[in-house]
């Protein structure tokens, strides 16, 4: 298939002349540096590796994708603001979205100045691709984002691949909570789709949310865009370490532990939801969290409060739905304990 990223890139982008730091034009570790204006003393003076290469060696062999197809972000939140910056033109383009799912395409789309499209999920909260099928052709629509699991429904979409054949702008698949999920992971597909990006994130499952570190597993054409447009050094040196140390084997299988746990925690949570009056709904979920419906929302929202449990109403987003995430054994019992006092 002969690769047209090009023709959806900004022109702007096209043609712009990265920065060049210091760390791009000398990149051997052994020297003495004299280049970058840091201060010689101290432990944390020198510039971290802009390319954060010792952290794609491991994804890369924990994965088996090739280290020219991973990007890493300050956030997948970078990840996905990087991408409108590098296909959407201000006021022209749009990018398309399927409702409710998670905030921050919109905000970026608007950051951006950058129509959006927003498709409402049907009542499965799966995508209606009747209703999707005339968008496809409109030149302008750079960008589908599909988050599956969804935020906040919980649930994997389904026909992605219809959308991945039918379309030939980027479809972006946000995996940001893919590790809970028995569905594979759209990564893998990376070379039969060159418009695609997979976004994962270790702020979920890896449990490292305040590290700040997302991940985008792409074409090289895309990745090479990717570190065109991105911030010089944007992830940290102290950011790195502590992202390999967490890819070390031995806390890799700490990680899986712990997911281990937060499904049998799911689980036993679900069904003591199902025993209480008050949830008159619990959705599928394939996510650390539940999404259940409850007669009224903002008031059990708020009961929790006082008993100084703090979930999500989503109420304004899907009428009397809070999105609980799934918490510890002490924590998930305190809220079960909670909503019975409610009940
Ligand atoms: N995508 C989804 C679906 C999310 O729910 C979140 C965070 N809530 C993100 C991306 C952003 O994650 P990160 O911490 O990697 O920026």
């Amino acid at each position: 298939m002969t690769i047209d990223i090009k023709n959806l890139v900004r022109k702007n982008i096209l043609n712009l002349k990265p920065y060049s730091s210091a760390r791009d034009e000398f990149k051997d570790e052994n020297g003495i540096f004299l280049d970058a204006n840091e201060n010689p003393f101290g432990e944390l003076n020198r510039y971290p590796d802009p390319y954060q290469r010792k952290i794609k060696k491991k994804l890369s062999e924990l994965n088996q994708i090739p280290t020219e197809n991973i990007f890493l972000g300050n956030g997948s939140d970078e990840v996905i603001d990087l991408a409108f910056r590098i296909f959407c033109e201000s006021k022209k383009d749009k990018v398309l979205t399927f409702s409710p799912t998670y905030g921050m395409y919109e905000v970026s789309a608007n950051i951006n100045e950058v129509e959006l499209i927003n498709l409402d999920l049907n009542e499965d909260f799966q995508i209606d691709l009747e209703t999707l099928k005339p968008y496809l052709n409109d030149e302008n629509l750079k960008i589908i984002f599909i988050c599956s699991p969804n935020n906040p429904t919980g649930n994997s979409i389904q026909n992605i691949k219809y959308i991945l054949d039918n379309f030939d702008g980027i479809v972006f698949i946000d995996e940001a909570y893919i590790d809970f999920s028995p569905e594979e992971s759209f990564r893998n597909q990376i070379e039969n789709y060159p418009k695609l990006i997979v976004s994962q994130t270790f702020s979920k499952a890896w449990g490292m949310a305040s590290v700040r570190v997302g991940i985008a597993y792409a074409s090289q054409e895309i990745i090479k865009f990717y570190n065109k447009v991105k911030p010089p050094y944007n992830i940290s040196q102290m950011n790195q370490n502590t992202i390999l140390n967490t890819l070390d084997n031995e806390n890799i299988n700490q990680v899986s532990e712990n997911i281990k746990i937060i499904l049998e925690e799911k689980k036993s949570l679900i069904e003591n939801l199902e025993k209480l009056d008050l949830v008159k709904k619990i959705y599928p979920s394939d996510a650390n969290f539940i999404l259940i419906e409850v007669d009224n929302a903002d008031n059990i929202y708020q009961k929790l409060i006082q008993e100084n449990v703090i979930i999500r109403n989503r109420n304004s987003v899907i009428k009397n739905c809070l999105r609980i995430t799934v918490g510890s054994p002490e924590e998930n019992k305190k809220l079960i304990k909670s909503l019975k006092s409610i009940n």
